[in-house]
C-alpha cells in the first residue's frame, strides 16, 4: 500500500532569495505543494495530513533528539531563533527575512571556527547561499517537513499498531531537506530530511542497510556530506554536471574511511536526453540493489523537467512513470520512503507527480 503524507504547516514558509542578481520571491513556494495536492484531489490518490500542531510533547521531542544526531545542536537553535533575534535587535520588520551576507570562508591562520558574535554576520555562518532565508514561520514549516520524514518512517517500519502493509511512503516535505549538511542552509534546505529518515530507520533497526537514491536535478551535497564516511548508507546521485551547488557531485567523491566506495555520484549534462538519463538510472539502482538495500529513501526532485528554470534534463511528464517504475521494480520489496525535493515548474509539478504515482504503482 502505497501512503502520501504532507502537512498543512508547510504551507507557512514563504520567503525570498537573492536569484542572479535579483531578490525575488523565492522559487521554492507554497505553490509547489499546492499544486501537488490539486493535482492529488483531482486523481485516484489520496494525501492524509499528519499535523505537527496535533502531536503531544513526547512525539516531538523525539523528533528533535533524532534530528540532532545529524544536525549541530547551535545550528538548530540558531534556526529556531534567528528570525525573533532579528526582529528584537531591529534589523527586519515584522514580515522581513534573515538573509545571510557574509560567509565563512577559508583562512590559514589555523583559528578554529566559530561562529561571529554580530548578530546580523552570523545569519552567514549557518547557510551557505541566500537562497534560504528565514522569516517568522519558517522554523515551524521545517520541524514539519521534518515530522513528515519521521513519521513516514515509522509508519514504514509497521510500529505503534499501524497496519504494517504499508510499503511506500510519499512525504510532501517542504522546505526540502537535501542540501542541508547538518550545519548550514542553503538550497532551500534547512533540515535534511532524508538524514532524519536514517536516523528514525535506525532507532528501530540500528545495524539496518540504507539506500538513498537522489534524483533531484541538483547534487545533493548534504546528503553526502552527512553519510560520506558511512558503511550503512549508501548515496546515489543522478544530477546535472557542474551545476548548483557547484563545489561537489564529481565522480571522484566516492566516501572515506568505513564509507570508502559508499557515495556514487553520477552526473551528466544539462540537457541530456532521457536515454541517458535511464542509463544512469540503471546503473545506480544495480549498486542499490547489490548493497542489499533493506529500506529505501527516495529524494525526488522534479527540477529536472524539460522546462524547468533551475537546470533541466529533457524529462517529460510521461518520463517520471518509466523512472518511477524501473526504480520500484529493481527494489521491489523494499520499504521506501519517497521526500519530496526541488521541482519549480507550478504548471506541471502536479501531473508530474501523478505520472510518477503512476509507474510506480504499476511496478
Ligand atoms: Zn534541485
Amino acid at each position: 500500500m502505497l501512503v502520501i503524507l504532507w502537512d498543512p504547516d508547510t504551507l507557512l514558509h514563504k520567503t525570498v532569495e537573492l536569484l542572479g542578481s535579483n531578490l525575488i520571491p523565492a522559487l521554492e513556494s507554497p505553490e509547489r505543494l499546492e499544486a501537488i495536492l490539486k493535482a492529488l484531489h483531482n486523481s485516484e490518490y489520496r494525501a492524509g495530513t499528519r499535523p505537527l500542531s496535533s502531536l503531544w510533547e513526547g512525539p516531538k521531542s523525539r523528533l528533535l533528539e533524532l534530528t540532532s544526531e545529524t544536525h549541530g545542536h547551535e545550528y538548530l537553535r540558531h534556526l529556531r531563533n534567528v528570525y525573533e533575534e532579528w526582529l528584537s535587535a531591529g534589523l527586519i520588520e515584522q514580515d522581513g527575512h534573515v538573509l545571510p551576507e557574509c560567509f565563512v570562508f577559508p583562512t590559514s591562520t589555523g583559528k578554529p571556527l566559530r561562529p561571529p558574535r554580530d548578530l546580523f554576520a552570523r545569519a552567514g555562518y549557518y547557510a551557505f547561499d541566500m537562497s534560504s532565508g528565514i522569516m517568522s514561520e519558517s522554523y515551524r514549516a521545517m520541524i514539519a517537513s521534518a515530522n513528515l520524514a519521521c513519521e513516514g518512517t515509522d509508519m514504514l517500519c509497521g510500529f505503534d499498531d499501524r497496519p504494517n502493509d504499508i510499503d511506500t511512503v510519499v512525504a510532501l516535505c517542504r522546505p526540502p531537506g537535501h542540501h542541508c549538511d547538518g550545519q548550514r542552509a542553503g538550497g532551500y534546505c534547512y533540515i535534511n530530511n532524508a538524514a532524519l529518515a536514517v536516523s528514525t530507520w535506525r532507532s528501530h533497526q540500528s545495524d539496518a542497510q540504507i539506500g538513498i537514491l537522489d534524483i533531484d536535478f541538483h547534487h545533493g551535497n548534504g546528503t553526502q556530506e552527512i553519510f560520506y564516511a558511512d558503511a550503512k548508507v549508501l548515496y546515489v546521485s543522478i544530477h546535472g554536471e557542474d551545476e548548483f551547488p557547484y563545489y561537489t557531485g564529481v565522480e571522484d567523491e566516492t566516501g572515506s574511511g568505513e564509507g570508502k566506495g559508499m557515495n556514487i555520484n553520477l552526473p551528466l549534462k544539462v540537457g541530456s536526453p532521457i536515454e541517458e538519463y535511464l542509463e544512469k538510472l540503471d546503473y545506480g539502482l544495480k549498486k542499490l540493489v547489490e548493497f542489499k538495500t533493506e529500506f529505501l529513501i527516495v529524494s525526488l526532485g522534479f527540477d529536472t523537467f524539460h522546462a524547468d528554470p533551475l537546470g533541466h534534463f529533457q524529462v517529460h511528464t510521461e518520463d517520471y512513470e518509466t523512472i518511477a517504475r524501473t526504480t520500484r521494480q529493481a527494489l521491489k520489496e523494499v520499504p521506501a520512503l519517497v521526500l519530496l525535493e526541488g521541482g519549480y515548474v507550478i504548471e506541471h509539478i502536479g501531473a508530474n507527480m501523478l505520472s510518477f504515482l503512476k509507474g510506480w504503482k504499476s511496478a
